[in-house]
This record gives structure tokens, sequence and C-alpha cells, in this order.
């Protein structure tokens, strides 16, 4: 599958592997048995690209797609999916007539918001479907447990709404038997377990990829992991692998004598004659400045440093006595013969998690899928 912008010859790529990336699917879904499976892809699918990623997870089975943003909702209604779609952030006045009419699935975690829905349903004559959302201990969007049943009894009774799901989310279920997600899953259940939700045809859904591997006790109805469906993981899972890669395509060759400062700042000087080429991708693609001086690049499956402050554009590798010519490809992220530059690596190299990485990298850089 090509998307328009591949057709433009652009020297820095994203590659996305769609065989893996359904593999991956198809390894979550044989972990969760017979619940229900919603891949959120807000941000872009993780910068993997929504509208490829939602095509591909819905030919792979996914029962549920989640996004942040209505635009979000928007561009993959208009992209011709037909999954129900629930929009996890919390929403703003002006956007509900477009929700309605894209048939997006709401997050209500107030009455006022509740109230605000209900008049433009009733204008329009529309019913609208939602989502009850509580927090269970994230202290972000949701209504308190305490509140969520009154909340539930003005949804039921308002006569525009149907509840298509309750649910929460996890804050720390990256530890592994932790207290903290042990008594947010308690209290979800106890909730859900309780009048007047107890009996009620709901989807109950709290797990995102950390509850998903690690807390069986978290899945309830329905499952919300995604970036464990990109590959990524702390525990070793058969069948599960990145499908995300990073390369350019070298641009420049030269010798520099030694003694010489290298890019804005001079913050590397060659100790000895060496061979530096230029890569045509810097932090304007996405590519952290942080990592100046400090990541590695594939070349002819061997690791070489980036030397030098990466520029906005550019950025600059010290191949010492090696080969590599103007054409060839170089890999920042991803596989190259038997080596590999890691998400995690770079994550760490910026001092940050590896979601953050997935997310920098913008739409200047084509995305190709192979399938
Ligand atoms: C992003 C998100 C998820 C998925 O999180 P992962 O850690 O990538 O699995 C699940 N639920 C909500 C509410 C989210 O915002």
């Amino acid at each position: 599958m090509m998307s328009a912008k591949t057709a433009i010859a652009h020297p820095s790529w994203i590659e996305i592997d769609l065989a893996q990336f359904k593999k991956n699917i198809a390894t979550v879904r044989k972990h969760i048995g017979e619940k229900l499976f919603c891949l959120p892809i807000k941000a872009n699918a993780y910068g993997h690209g929504l509208c490829p990623i939602a095509k591909a997870a819905e030919e792979a089975g996914v029962d549920y797609l989640a996004v942040a943003h209505l635009q979000e909702g928007i561009a993959l209604r208009e992209a011709g999916i037909a999954l129900p779609i629930l929009v996890l952030g919390a929403i703003h006045e002006d956007q509900i007539e477009d929700l309605l009419r894209y048939q997006l699935e709401i997050s209500i975690s107030s009455i006022y918001k509740a109230k605000l829905v209900a008049r433009v349903c009733r204008k329009l004559g529309k019913s609208c479907k939602v989502h009850l959302e509580v927090d269970t201990g994230m202290q972000r969007t949701g209504v308190r447990p305490a509140t969520a049943a009154p909340l539930f009894l003005f949804l039921k009774e308002a006569g525009c709404f149907e509840i298509k799901g309750v649910y929460s989310h996890l804050a720390n279920a990256e530890k592994s038997a932790d207290s903290f997600t042990l008594h947010q899953i308690e209290t979800f259940r106890t909730l859900v377990q309780t009048p007047p939700f107890a009996g009620e045809k709901f989807i109950a859904h709290l797990a995102n990829s950390a509850g998903t591997i690690s807390y069986p006790s978290s899945h309830f109805d329905m499952v919300r992991p995604s970036f464990t469906v990109f590959g990524y993981s702390a525990a070793k899972i058969e069948g599960l692998a990145p499908c995300f890669s990073v390369k350019t395509k070298i641009s420049y060759f030269k010798v520099v004598e030694a003694s010489k400062g290298i890019s804005y700042g001079h913050t590397h000087v060659t100790t000895k004659k060496t061979r530096i080429v230029t890569l045509p991708i810097g932090y304007g693609d996405g590519y952290s400045r942080c990592l100046s001086n400090r990541a590695h690049v594939l070349i002819r499956g061997k690791r070489f440093p980036i030397v030098g402050a990466i520029c906005m554009d550019q950025c600059m590798v010290d191949i010492g006595e090696e080969e590599g010519f103007v054409g060839e490809e170089a890999v920042l992220i991803g596989r190259q013969k038997d080596a590999e530059i890691s998400l995690e690596e770079i994550a760490a190299l910026c001092d940050t998690i590896p979601y953050e990485i997935l997310c920098m990298f913008n739409d200047r850089l084509p995305r190709h899928y192979s399938s």
C-alpha cells in the first residue's frame, strides 16, 4: 500500500511492516481470548500513520478503535473506516455536532457535558453512543466513582443516549504486582458490579497494554492495548515485534582532517583524520537534537556514531576507516543485517519513554507500508 506522499522521492522515510503489525494483532488476540479488542490509535497511530494502521487493524479483525480527539475520528471516517470509534479525550461544546455527524462515540465524564450533548441530540433529532469514564486513580479525566451512579442514571433517563461502555484508565500498570493497580482494578470491578451498573448491558473496559499483558483481572469485557500491538513489550512475547523503522540515504561524503570541529558549536572535534558522511534527516523531522554525539546509526550492518550537533535537516556520522557511498541506506531506528538500533535505546538516550520518540517523527517523513 502506498500513500500519495511516497510517490515523491524523499531521502528519509519511515518504514512500516504491516504484515508484522497484523501478526502482533493476532498475537494479542490469542492472549485476550474472547474479550473485545479496542486499538487506541491516537497521535497518528503512535507515529505509524493513522489511516493505513486503522485499515490494517480493521482487516486484522480488531473490534474497536479509539482516538484522543475529534479530528482523528473525522479523518478515520473520511478514509472509510466503519469500525466503532471511541473518542477518549474530553470534548468541547463546539465539537458535539461533528461528533454526532461522524458517528463517533463520546467519553462522558460529567453531567455538565452530558447535558450539552443531550441538547444537541434533541436539536438534531439524533441519539448518541457514549462511554461513561470513571477516574479510579489517574486524576485526569473521568467522574469520581462516588458520582458515577448519578451520571449513569442521568444518561439512562435522558432518552437520547446509548450507553455503550463504562471505562477507566490504569496509572501504574507498568509495574508488576503493583498494589495501586490492583486497587484500581478492584475499584472498577466493585463499581460495575454494583447497582445501578450491575445487570445493565455495556462494555466494561480498563486495560491498557501493561494491564492486558500483566493483569488478566483487568481485562473485563474489552481491552485497549496499543503500544504492545505496535510490537513493544517489557516481557518477551513470542510473535510480537516492532514494525516501525526510520531510514535515510547518505547524502554526502567527505574526508575530514584531525582537530576539526563538526557542525554547529563544534561540540565534536575529530581526534584523527576520518570519514564523515552526512544524512538528510534532523530534528525538523523528529530526530531529536538531544541525540547529538550520543546516538548511533547503522550503515552496511555496522554501528557508527552521530558526531556533532544534529541540525534541523541533516546530521553527520563518523564512519572512521569504513566506506559509505552517497545513496546507501542508513538506519536510525530498526534493523540492518544482524545489527539493530532499538526504539528503547533511542528513548534512553533522550531520557524519555519510547512512546514519545514514536510521536516525535512528523509528517515530513513519508511512511512506506509493506504488506
Ligand atoms: C493511550 C491509551 C491507551 C493505550 O495505552 P498503551 O500503553 O499504549 O497500551 C489505553 N487507554 C487510554 C485511555 C489511552 O489514552
